[in-house]
C-alpha cells in the first residue's frame, strides 16, 4: 500500500532491536483518518471471506481492528496480556512470546466471545516472527472458529512469522512488506 509505504518513510524511526518505531501514526499517537484507510485496505482483501469477527491482542493491535471492523461491520475481541479480576475463567488461552516486552504472555480471550460459528480475521500492527499470530490462530483452534485470514500492516519480511504462517496454509496479507531495515541504509520494501 504505497500510502503506507510513504507513511513509514517519512514518519519511521529504526531503533536497536529491529524494532521500527510507527508511534506518530499507529502506536502511540493515532492517526485516525490514516487507519481508517488501512481499515478499508483490509475489507477490500477480504470482504468475501463472511468475517464476522476480528480478533487481535492489546494494545497496539485494537485501532486498526476497530477501523477494519467498522467496515466489516462486525466486532473486535482483542486478547488481553494479564488476567484481571474482571475476566473471569472462562478463557480461551495460549502463551505467546512478546517481540517488544521480551516476556512470555498468557493471551485471554473469553469463551463468551469467540467460538465455533466464528469466522475469524486476525490483525495486528506488526508481523515479526509471529508469536502474536500462533497465538491467536491456536485460541481460534480450540474455540472451533475459523481463522480466515492473517492481516498485518507492517510485516518485516526477514523475520519468520510471515513464512512459518502460509506455510501453515493461512492466507496471510501485509500492507506494507519490509524486506531490509538497518539504519544506516534505512528501510527497503519488497
Ligand atoms: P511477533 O509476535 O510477530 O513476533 O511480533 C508482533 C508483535 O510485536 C506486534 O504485536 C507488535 O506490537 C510487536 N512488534 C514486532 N516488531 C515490531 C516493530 O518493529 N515495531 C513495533 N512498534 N512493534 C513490533
Amino acid at each position: 500500500m504505497k500510502l503506507l509505504e510513504d507513511r513509514i518513510l517519512r514518519d519511521g524511526k529504526i531503533f536497536p532491536g529491529d524494532v521500527l518505531k510507527v508511534d506518530s501514526f499507529l502506536n502511540h499517537r493515532i492517526d485516525v483518518g490514516f487507519l481508517c484507510e488501512i481499515g478499508k485496505e483490509f475489507h477490500r482483501l477480504y470482504q468475501n471471506e463472511g468475517v464476522n469477527l476480528i480478533l487481535t491482542v492489546e494494545a497496539s493491535g485494537i485501532g486498526v481492528a476497530c477501523l477494519a471492523a467498522a467496515e466489516f461491520g462486525c466486532p473486535v475481541v482483542f486478547a488481553k496480556k494479564s488476567k484481571t479480576i474482571n475476566i473471569g475463567d472462562n478463557n480461551w488461552s495460549a502463551v505467546a512470546h512478546s517481540y517488544t516486552h521480551g516476556t512470555d504472555n498468557t493471551l485471554l480471550v473469553s469463551k463468551d466471545y469467540l467460538g465455533k460459528h466464528d469466522r475469524v480475521l486476525i490483525l495486528d500492527d506488526f508481523l515479526a516472527n509471529g508469536c502474536a499470530a500462533t497465538a491467536l490462530a491456536e485460541i481460534c483452534k480450540q474455540a472451533g472458529a475459523t481463522v480466515v485470514g492473517i492481516g498485518a500492516v507492517i510485516e518485516k519480511t526477514y523475520q519468520k512469522g510471515g513464512d512459518t504462517l502460509r506455510k501453515q496454509g493461512f492466507r496471510v496479507e501485509s500492507l506494507a512488506r519490509i524486506a531490509s531495515m538497518s539504519p544506516e541504509d534505512g528501510i527497503e520494501f519488497c
